[in-house]
């Protein structure tokens, strides 16, 4: 039975998530107004909340289980600031993950503990990913790979990448596998951070390659001969790790959605506007009408995402649900974003507060991970039972 109910333990980490995340707030604009800084790794003000609070007991994780907790806690973390949050996040990368789903016991083992980004995008190749141009070529023992990517996201910050490079052009996805180079490799160049509309102060970086060579093991899956179209390394294995993140990203998106409603709420509270539940539409203003209109739509992404979350807890097939989560959240919460903006006026384009940022922060929910259309398609697809070459 899906339950979504939460522990005295998962309260407890959630409401800590809440008080760091109200310190990162303090340092969101300057972060965005200095798009060329990082914030910092540590801030002195949440390493001291932390000495202080109490401690979160080890066992009692609640029936939700930890993805649906994973999902909760990032968008706790991102109501605060989505960039200031991402540089504290310790551990992993979108390459880690990848590894995770792909690589063999022996590499998870030598690079997880690296910060890995994942890098798939190029200037010619993003939705498609058969289109990959980088390319990497067998040589004795070595990978040499060759090619360029970009918007990478950790890419500046993680220690390695999980690159997708082609062994054969003309062999579209089936030529496509997943190699693990490290930074420090002589060729991998990291020339710049990207500048971006939103999540300014992030990580997102371009990667160059030039005769980049890489050990043979470093093929995610293992080193066996690789028939052209065939072997490990390649784009089922490294494509399942969307399921886990794209629910994540989802719940990014929501925490900062979440943000920008509990800012609407207290302005219409101040201004005497009622949001009452049990009021019909003519009875109401339309500024509160509309406020729970878009607080359905964020309810409706969130049980979507927490969904998609309890059935990888669960160890269920979760493919077409991380899409729907997807689809929904990076619409619902550009939306909601500009829909508070709508309500409150000349408050909400102010750069005196944050409402505008979390508009321009919120956009990439529908981009990275695959658009809002690419995931329309793999629902479309999922519910005709369709094939790729039925339906692109
Ligand atoms: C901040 C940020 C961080 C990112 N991080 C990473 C990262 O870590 N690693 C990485 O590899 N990439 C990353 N990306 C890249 C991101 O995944 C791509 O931007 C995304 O996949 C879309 O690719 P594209 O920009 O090339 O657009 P295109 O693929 O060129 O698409 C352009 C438009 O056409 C639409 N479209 C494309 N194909 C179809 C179709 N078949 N049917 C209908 N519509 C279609 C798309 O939805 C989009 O609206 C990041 C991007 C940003 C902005």
């Amino acid at each position: 039975m899906v339950d979504f109910r939460l522990s005295e333990r998962d309260k407890l980490v959630l409401a800590r998530t809440r008080a760091e995340s109200e310190i990162c707030r303090t340092y969101a604009r300057f972060y965005d107004e200095n798009e060329g800084d990082f914030p910092p790794d540590e801030l002195p003000e949440a390493e001291e909340f932390y000495a202080n609070a109490a401690p979160i007991p080890a066992e009692g994780l609640g029936d939700s289980g930890a993805p649906v907790m994973g999902a909760l806690t990032q968008a706790g973390q991102n109501w605060g600031d989505y960039s200031v949050r991402m540089r504290r996040t310790s551990t992993a990368g979108l390459g880690n993950a990848a590894l995770a789903a792909a690589g063999t016991p022996e590499q998870n083992e030598k690079w997880q503990k690296l910060i890995l980004s994942m890098a798939i995008t190029e200037p010619g190749c993003g939705s498609d990913p058969s289109r990959v141009q980088t390319t990497a070529e067998l040589d004795g023992d070595e990978w040499v790979i060759n090619g360029e990517k970009i918007f990478v996201t950790t890419g500046i910050r993680a220690k390695g990448v999980v690159i997708w490079a082609t062994l054969d052009r003309s062999a579209g996805r089936a030529g496509i596998k997943s190699f693990l180079v490290e930074k420090e490799t002589p060729g991998f160049e990291v020339p710049h951070k990207e500048k971006k509309l939103g999540i300014r102060a992030d990580d997102t970086a371009v990667y160059v390659f030039k005769d980049c060579r890489i050990p043979r093991g470093n093929l995610l899956g293992g080193n066996e001969e690789i028939p052209k179209g065939g072997g490990s390394g390649g784009f089922r294995g490294v494509m399942k790790t969307f399921n886990m993140t794209r629910p994540m990203t989802a719940a990014f998106g929501l925490g900062i959605a979440e943000a920008a409603l509990d800012f609407t709420r207290e302005h219409l509270n101040e201004a005497d506007i009622e949001v009452d539940y049990g009021a019909m539409p003519s009875s109401e203003t339309g500024a509160a009408t509309k406020f729970k209109q878009l607080e359905a739509l964020y309810e409706a992404s969130m049980l979507t995402t927490l969904r998609a979350c309890w059935l990888a807890g669960a160890a269920l097939p979760n493919n077409m649900e991380s899409s729907v989560c997807k689809a929904h959240a990076g619409s619902a919460v550009r939306r909601i974003t500009q829909g508070c903006i709508e309500i409150l006026g000349p408050i909400g384009i102010s750069r005196d507060h944050l409402i505008e940022k979390w508009m321009r922060d919120c956009r990439i929910t529908d981009i990275y991970e695959g658009t809002g259309e690419i995931q329309r398609l793999i629902i479309a697809r999922g519910l005709l039972d369709y094939t790729r070459a039925d339906l692109n």
